[in-house]
């Protein structure tokens, strides 16, 4: 079915204010991972927003006590297909953090400051958009489709439940998974995303041995210079060519200056698009354990070497599934006058969870800058997230265009 865009754009463009009035109200509640009572307020307020366009909420609590409930919401349809929107209630931002730096709901001209603006509370309100207009405009789809919405608690703790919570509702033969994160933007074009990368995360551990550090330094298999030897080989092993990279991200190890250090830790992660590159990294990672290089130059007693894999979170990979989304939406933005790119991204959503389950196209929300910054420099240099209050209606049209194709 085809639809008129000037009305749609006039229908977006009534429909913004109250949009936005949702947002702040989103806003102004901390959603912080941690802070759970803030999580379970904005789900029950999330869930009121939508109540009036016919949805019914299940609160499914998190499988780690101190995360807020998961929420589901529902509308069944008449017919079998069905329609499945992601965004999560949790932000980055600690309250005593926004309080710190003064980090709260600001309009200033087309930009809106405040934690969640961007990630991902603008979000949430574009499915809202969207849906308000596919009631208003297309009555007849509206009614027919099982539309399945679903908010993590705590996406940005990578929560592995989630995935769980979603798979067991989710209809079969659902035509595909939305995911509302932020656009990117690179000049004219707008960034959907078809491709995130994996993350695995390690700790290495080394068990050298302790001794005198002045009298029996020839004894000892010192830890630290172990873990430094390995750093330098975990280090090496990111090759841009094929899209992977290593971070070392915290090390430790030794006690006391006069002892030959017996133990040293060093934890990362590495990430990569593709499922076999991963597949090979791990394998070269774990393959350092056993007996290390560094040894006693009394008796050659060696450091032991163990690695961890202590999470995982798979990789998208680009794949036909996705591609056929990203197309429908390009040829929406042609229609609409704008052009839509793909852009395979290095950080993870819940997308990495679903793609191989249900054909899934990321990067519906609307478009703005800085997520997870909260501060701002007297110069300017630092600004905090923000959205942009004009790419609302473009996006929504966008949006709700490519869904009717999508579902016709
Ligand atoms: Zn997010």
């Amino acid at each position: 079915m085809t639809i008129d865009t000037q009305s749609l754009k006039a229908f977006f463009e009534s429909q913004l204010p109250p949009g936005l009035e949702m947002l702040r109200q989103m806003v102004s509640i901390n959603s912080f991972t941690l802070n759970r009572d803030g999580v379970n307020r904005l789900g029950k307020l999330t869930a009121h927003c939508f109540t009036p366009l016919g949805f019914q909420p299940e609160y499914v609590p998190s499988s780690n006590p101190d995360l807020g409930n998961h929420l589901v919401l529902t509308r069944p349809g008449r017919s079998n297909k069905s329609l499945a929107m992601v965004s999560h209630l949790d932000t980055v931002f600690p309250p005593e953090e926004e309080i710190a730096n003064n980090f709260h709901w600001q309009v200033e001209g087309d930009h809106i400051f405040g934690p969640g603006t961007l990630d991902i509370k603008s979000g949430t309100v574009m499915m809202w958009l969207v849906l308000t207009a596919l009631r208003a405009k297309a009555p007849q789809l509206f009614e027919d489709v099982t539309w399945k919405l679903f908010w993590n608690s705590s996406e940005e703790c990578l929560s592995p439940d989630f995935e769980h919570v979603v798979r067991n509702r989710l209809p079969a033969r659902t035509t595909a998974m939305l995911v509302f994160e932020a656009e990117n933007r690179q000049g004219p074009n707008r960034l959907m995303v078809a491709a995130r990368k994996g993350r695995i995360t390690w700790k290495v551990t080394v068990n050298g041995r302790g001794a005198h550090a002045g009298g029996n330094l020839k004894h000892g298999a010192s830890a630290v210079t172990q873990l430094a030897n390995l750093v330098q080989r975990i280090e090496g092993m990111t090759d841009f060519a094929k899209q992977l990279t290593f971070n070392v991200g915290r090390v430790s190890g030794g006690t006391v200056l006069n002892r030959v250090p017996h133990e040293a830790v060093a934890e990362g992660e590495f990430r990569a698009f593709s499922p076999a590159i991963c597949d090979e990294a791990k394998a070269q990672l774990l393959g350092l354990a056993g007996k290390g290089d560094v040894r006693s130059r009394a008796d050659g007693y060696p450091c032991e070497v163990s690695v961890e894999i202590t999470s995982e979170s798979r990789p998208w990979p680009r794949n036909s599934a996705t591609d056929r989304l990203l197309t429908l939406w390009a040829n929406s933005g042609r229609e609409l006058g704008t052009s839509v790119l793909a852009e395979d991204r290095g950080g993870l959503s819940d997308g990495n969870s679903f793609w191989d389950l249900v054909p899934t196209l990321d990067g519906l929300g609307p478009w703005g800058d800085n997520d997870h910054c909260s501060e701002r420099s007297p110069d300017g240099s630092k600004l905090p997230e923000f959205v942009e209050i004009s790419s609302f209606v473009p996006k929504a049209m966008l949006n709700t265009i490519s869904i009717l194709k999508l579902l016709s």
